[in-house]
């Protein structure tokens, strides 16, 4: 009996709609799942009821990304109450604040005093995505550089005047958002972090459970034997409890599949019963 707890759906970059995912994940013998869309858990309703339908245990989930650097954090919500309009809010919130992202860098190379606007850059674009190498090439058209190059050199690049990065959550208010909407927080892919050594991981996970961080996504995809027995070591020392996910996109990431991630993934329905307790328990204590 297996379980895959982290999958995106057509909510976010997935390319199966939740509805999909069920089905697929009763096709492959799964038992529970939980659908962890990217700042989003507009898909999760749909995932439930179909679960529900198709005799699979589907628990509400989310993934959030952190402020961090220089790799990426990533926080995934457990058994959050997708009802809680705080939490709606919230992510309805971080959304926007990426969409009014280009406006905003816009107004920056105004305050230098180079002059361009919206709408030249979005004619640029050609009606895809609008992006910052469509802000160079309105600026190399009006004369102001050379070259794309020059343009985030100058101004656009990390570090550069106009520079903004994506708005993100710190990693206390993201644990804070998902405790508060009743769910559990569990710290995803803990390789993308990018330290340099155990010890460091160690004293970021140490300082993470002091906020509130109650699991390590141990089984993953990309994760080798090494870095789970060295995860395993923290999430004993920590009391953190332990899950994992295939991190399925559908056909928008190939190579990974659902449950079996790239073919050696077993994630058993153990790990999900003692994460329900988990669960259980801080919501008697609350
Ligand atoms: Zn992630
Ligand atoms: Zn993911």
């Amino acid at each position: 009996m297996y379980i895959d707890l982290h999958i995106h759906t057509t909510a976010s970059d997935g390319s199966l709609t939740p509805s999909q995912v069920v089905r697929y994940a009763r096709e492959k013998g799964l038992k529970a799942i939980a659908i962890t869309d990217h700042d989003t858990i507009e898909g999760n309703k749909e995932a439930i009821e179909e679960g529900m339908r198709e005799g699979i245990e589907v628990i509400p989930g989310v993934e959030i990304s952190v402020d961090y650097s220089p790799g990426s954090m990533h926080m995934l919500g457990y058994f959050i109450t997708i009802e809680d309009t705080a939490l709606a809010e919230k992510l309805t919130l971080l959304q926007d604040s990426r969409a009014d992202r280009n406006p905003r860098i816009i107004e920056k190379l105004n305050d230098l005093g180079l002059s361009l606007t919206y709408d030249e850059v979005v004619q640029v674009s050609g009606g895809g995505q609008v992006g910052r190498p469509h802000m160079a090439q309105v600026l190399m058209e009006k004369g102001y550089i050379k070259s794309i190059q020059e343009a985030f050199d100058k101004y656009l690049g990390k570090g550069a005047p106009a520079y903004l990065d994506k708005f993100r959550l710190g990693a206390e208010e993201a644990i804070a958002m998902i405790t508060n909407a009743g769910g559990i927080t569990v710290l995803a892919h803990p390789f993308t972090l990018q330290c340099k050594s155990p010890d460091e991981l160690e004293s970021l996970v140490k300082k993470l459970a002091n906020q509130g961080l109650q699991g390590l996504e141990i089984y993953y995809s990309e994760h080798n034997e090494r870095q789970i027995s060295n995860y395993l070591r923290l999430a004993k020392r920590y009391n953190l409890v332990i899950t994992g996910g295939s991190d399925f996109h559908g056909k928008n990431i190939t190579g990974i599949d659902l449950g079996t991630g790239r073919g050696n993934l077993k994630i058993p329905y153990t790990l999900f019963e003692r994460l329900k307790t988990v669960w259980e328990e801080k919501r008697k204590r609350c």
